[in-house]
């Protein structure tokens, strides 16, 4: 317990000073008067603070985890909006690789009873390692009414994850080791954040995939709204 309210507190207290420190360097990137080299070593600092702000609120996500306080905003949301804004806004970053992003998704879904910044969170985070462990074809969004639940699904057509690594990826800061893997960076955090998210929303999140070479699918599900399952039931 004291070893979580410490990271807690050392999370907190490494935040603070990242906060004028990425916006000054923001700031003073706009600046026409700096030289090429002065501008270079400028945006070096600010992608360092960048990833250090990253790891600080990965670590403060997963403490709340871990203590079981992380709040959650529940809310009816729509997964055919969520996935189509979430598609449009990762676009950049599989574009940078000329890798495909599409969705599979069904004309209507009923609403899930979800936070919607949170479940954006599961699937940026999802895209994005999609993205770092593809390198050709691309990566599918797709959603299913199984019924009480909506099943989304990542799909990519990547390096893909030995069988006998499947479980621990979900651990915290594992992460499966070749170097290939490794230049990608990560604290191996994402994950077990995903996981928890995913958990609070009393769904489950698993990954699939046939081995080395044969890509990658993250599939998570998320409870309907009751009130509309209960319409949705009766008008089917
Ligand atoms: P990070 O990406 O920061 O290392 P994650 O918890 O998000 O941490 O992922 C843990 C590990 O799982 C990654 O380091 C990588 O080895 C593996 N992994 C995650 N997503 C994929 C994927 N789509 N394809 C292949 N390996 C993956």
């Amino acid at each position: 317990e004291m070893k979580g309210e410490f990271m807690n507190i050392a999370a907190h207290e490494l935040k603070t000073p990242l906060v004028p420190i990425i916006s000054y360097l923001e700031m003073m990137l706009h600046d026409t008067n700096l030289t090429e080299k002065q501008m270079k070593k400028m945006k070096i600092c600010l992608a360092s603070a960048k990833r250090e702000a990253n790891l600080v609120a990965d670590i403060l996500d997963i403490s709340k985890i871990d203590a079981g306080s992380m709040k959650m905003e529940f809310d009816e949301v729509d997964l055919i909006e969520l996935l189509n804004e979430a598609s449009e806004g990762m676009l950049p970053v599989t574009e940078m690789k000329s890798l495909y992003l599409k969705t599979d998704l069904p004309e209507k879904l009923p609403p899930v009873k979800g936070d919607y910044r949170r479940i954006m969170q599961v699937i940026s985070n999802l895209i994005n390692n999609a993205t770092k462990f593809t390198e050709e074809g691309g990566i599918t969004l797709k959603a299913v009414n199984k019924g009480s639940k909506i099943l989304v699904s990542v799909i990519d057509t990547g390096i893909g994850i030995q069988k006998s690594d499947l479980n621990k990826l979900f651990e915290k800061f594992f992460q499966v080791d070749s170097t290939a893997r490794r230049k990608q960076g990560g604290t191996g955090l994402g994950l077990a954040i995903c996981k928890g998210i995913v958990e609070g929303h009393k769904g489950q999140l698993w990954v699939e995939s046939e081995g080395i070479g044969k890509g990658t699918s993250f599939n998570f599900t998320i409870p309907i709204f009751k009130a509309t399952l209960l319409c949705w039931k009766s008008r089917s």
